[in-house]
């Protein structure tokens, strides 16, 4: 059974916590912005993580196979046209 845990930075986070993944790197022109190009992780509770664009796929795919997933081992086989 495939753990509903995903690892995202350094840091373990159950599925169930995000909220939303963000589809675009962050941009907000602020100079010390310390996440430009970052994709953004919304966690409940007003809190967000940090991951780049590999990671970001990584907790789609994780929330894919978490929310039923009929094939959730085949990460390399495209089945669904639609998918990312
Ligand atoms: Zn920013």
């Amino acid at each position: 059974m495939t753990s509903p845990l995903i690892k995202i930075d350094d840091k373990h986070i159950p599925l169930y916590r995000v909220v939303w993944v963000s589809d675009v790197p962050h941009f907000c022109g602020e100079p010390d912005c310390m996440h430009e190009g970052d994709y953004e992780v919304r966690l409940d509770v007003d809190d967000s993580l940090w991951t780049n664009s590999k990671g970001r796929n990584e907790v789609l795919k994780s929330l894919a196979r978490w929310c039923g997933d009929p094939k959730p081992d085949d990460d390399n086989q495209e089945s669904d046209p639609t998918d990312w």
